[in-house]
């Protein structure tokens, strides 16, 4: 059985002085969950010796060359790194990634030895014109590439419309799209069934218990909530 991953997401926040909040965060936890902190990349190499996985939001597909401002996933891995986010809805509407690009940095994480954490997730105009379960397989389809497994790819299942937002799904609406995920992870790769798929969107200590009740639901990836360990403590705690 995949032990459950409690995933943050910290964006574009953080400088040095705020990795003490990781400090706060190893001395309140002990529970039975995997926690992943996905941090800016300048922090990651800070984090020698902290109890948790850490992760980087991003990385390229190529392995070098001239690409400015870039980051390799080998990089990532160098600096400790265990994880990466690939195709963040923001990364999609802020740097324009499309499904291949996506599946493209996934494979680059998945030759450098990390776990790419996949996302996917529909706007609210799809949920509102009944598009959801498409835009998913659509997603899924070119997204994840060929070379996944369950032991170098989780999906994170993030409505668009959720995040940052305080806005949450129905517990329902979850149920059905992380079915519909399973299934097509089934029917695609061999160990499908094995997938840890995250619900992410305005996760907080308050709707984390709903939330991970709903069957496929493998863990969360929490952006806002994880900034702070008052906050994301009870999240992982609703996990364990
Ligand atoms: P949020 O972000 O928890 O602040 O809604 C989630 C995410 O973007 O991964």
């Amino acid at each position: 059985m995949r032990r459950k991953l409690a995933a943050g997401n910290w964006k574009m926040n953080g400088l040095r002085a705020d990795l003490a909040a990781l400090d706060t965060l190893a001395e309140q936890r002990g529970f039975d969950v995997d926690v992943l902190i996905c941090l800016p990349a300048t922090l990651i190499g800070s984090c020698a010796g902290l109890p948790f996985a850490i992760g980087g939001q991003d990385c390229h597909s190529a392995t070098h060359g001239a690409h400015t401002g870039d980051i390799s996933a080998a990089m990532l891995a160098d600096i400790g790194a265990t994880h990466v986010i690939t195709g963040h809805s923001e990364r999609r509407s802020d740097h324009h990634e499309t499904d291949a690009m996506v599946a493209a940095k996934s494979r680059a994480a998945h030759e450098a030895g990390l776990t790419a954490i996949i996302c996917i997730g529909e706007t609210l105009v799809q949920r509102a014109d009944g598009s959801t379960l498409a835009v998913i397989d659509a997603q899924l389809a070119g997204s994840v590439p060929d070379c996944a497994t369950a032991d170098n790819t989780v999906i994170a299942y993030e409505p668009i419309w959720a995040i940052g937002t305080g806005k949450v799904p129905t517990t329902e609406q979850i149920a059905e799209v992380h079915a519909h995920i399973r299934a097509r992870l089934a029917a695609r790769f061999a160990d499908g069934a094995d997938f840890g798929i995250l619900y992410g969107g305005s996760v907080k200590a308050e709707n984390a218990a709903a939330i991970f009740a709903v069957p496929h639901v493998t863990g969360a990836l929490v952006g806002g909530a994880s900034l702070k360990p008052a906050d994301f403590t009870p999240i992982i705690a609703a996990l364990a």
